[in-house]
């Protein structure tokens, strides 16, 4: 490949971020107790980074489990080579539901709908099928109600070819120290816990912690926690002080055009940015087809030269613009979204905030036409 956007995955710096974790968990584990095992989320194309190369960076770290969204995505991860358990998020009362035992995947019970579906499909298979079962303590997207376990779960329970492996639940507001949810989730899940252990069904494998709970409340850790966004490299804001990370990815591009303006001529479709003096503008080969959000438009920055230089008139589908009048710039010159450079970085989170949205947001949206290298295979 040789475009010149590109995303550059330092899977050292992921290393070192998962390695940071497991010290964390060490070091809070009370002495004598084995600390959590770690299920590394690698759902959506790892967060942008790239599923097979991050996947297997993280298994050779010692994941005990990987997670992903869906059962396609299980099977890529297989196809990647990767050998530990993959748990499978999503709903799959309407999924097909054939590669979870071609490719030996953990499918998620999160409805009653899909417990039959996977009695149906385990009965066809002649064989028994651990799941995970996931509670919905508040959360009100997938998983079986806290409150109406009584109701939905003995069905589920009496299915023959169906193994209750673990159980899990996911948290809504994690990253918002102040929000009350947080609590009444952990004590539905103490509740729902206490239920199945009544049912005969446990002690089973538990799990609840994102990355937010993970650096917030050793009391959500159980004998897993589910980080994701923290193996990449950033935290949730409230908590970006607790562990030392290392940011993951970077984007990069090169000026390929510059041409000056007069005052009151204006850049790109639309003419929304008009020069308020004689301007030197650059062009850059990445647009909203890479992923770079439409709402950078006069807002966001990179770094060119050591400087910072903002974006200016409407980012286009395979290019934007931006004002380099500050100092010299020259087609070839390299160009930072996301990274750093002469001592300056804009992060993910920097970048997420310019135009209100999430830093998960903008590593999910990264285009599949931009090349990810990395810096090891
Ligand atoms: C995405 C996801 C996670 C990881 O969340 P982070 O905030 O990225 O750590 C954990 N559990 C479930 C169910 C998820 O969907």
């Amino acid at each position: 490949m040789i475009r010149c956007t590109f995303a550059h995955v330092d899977l050292d710096a992921l290393e070192s971020n998962y390695r940071a974790l497991e010290a964390f968990l060490a070091s809070h584990t009370p002495a004598g107790r084995r600390p959590p095992g770690i299920v590394a989320v690698v759902k959506a194309n790892a967060y942008g980074h790239g599923a097979a190369p991050v996947a297997r960076a993280l298994e050779r770290a010692g994941a005990t489990m990987l997670a992903c969204a869906d059962i396609e995505e299980g099977i890529a991860l297989r196809q990647a080579g990767v050998e530990v358990p993959i748990l499978v998020f999503g709903a799959l009362s309407v999924s097909d539901l054939e590669g979870l035992f071609e490719h030996r995947l953990t499918p998620t019970c999160s409805t009653p709908g899909a417990g039959r579906a996977l009695q149906a499909a385990a009965a066809r298979h002649r064989t028994v099928l651990p799941y995970h079962l996931k509670i919905d303590t508040g959360l009100n997207r997938l998983g079986f109600r806290h409150d109406n376990l009584e109701r939905t779960l003995p069905e589920l329970f009496a299915s023959p070819n169906l193994r209750c492996a673990a159980v899990y639940t996911h948290f809504a507001t994690a990253d918002d120290p102040s929000h009350p949810l947080f609590d009444r989730q952990l004590e539905r899940f103490a509740a729902a816990r206490a239920f199945l252990a009544a049912r005969g069904l446990g002690p089973v494998t538990t799990h609840a912690a994102n990355s937010a709970a993970v650096l917030r409340a050793p009391g959500t850790w159980f004998d897993s926690v589910r980080p994701g966004l923290l193996l990449y490299g950033l935290a949730p804001g409230p908590f970006r002080d607790v562990l030392a990370l290392r940011p993951v990815l970077s984007l990069r591009s090169r000026v390929v055009a510059v041409k000056n303006i007069r005052e009151g001529e204006s850049v790109g479709y639309g003419g929304r940015f008009v020069a308020p003096g004689p301007r030197r503008i650059a062009t850059v080969p990445a647009g909203y087809a890479d992923g770079l959000d439409t709402r950078l438009a006069d807002r966001g920055a990179v770094l060119v030269n050591g400087r910072r230089v903002p974006v200016v008139g409407a980012v286009s589908m395979d290019m934007l613009a931006i004002d380099a009048s500050s100092g010299p710039v020259y087609a070839g010159d390299e160009v930072v979204f996301l990274g750093e450079q002469a001592g300056d970085r804009i992060t993910v989170t920097e970048m997420a905030s310019w135009i209100g949205t999430i830093p998960y947001e903008i590593l999910c949206r990264l285009g599949s036409r931009i090349e990810r290298r990395y810096n090891r295979a």
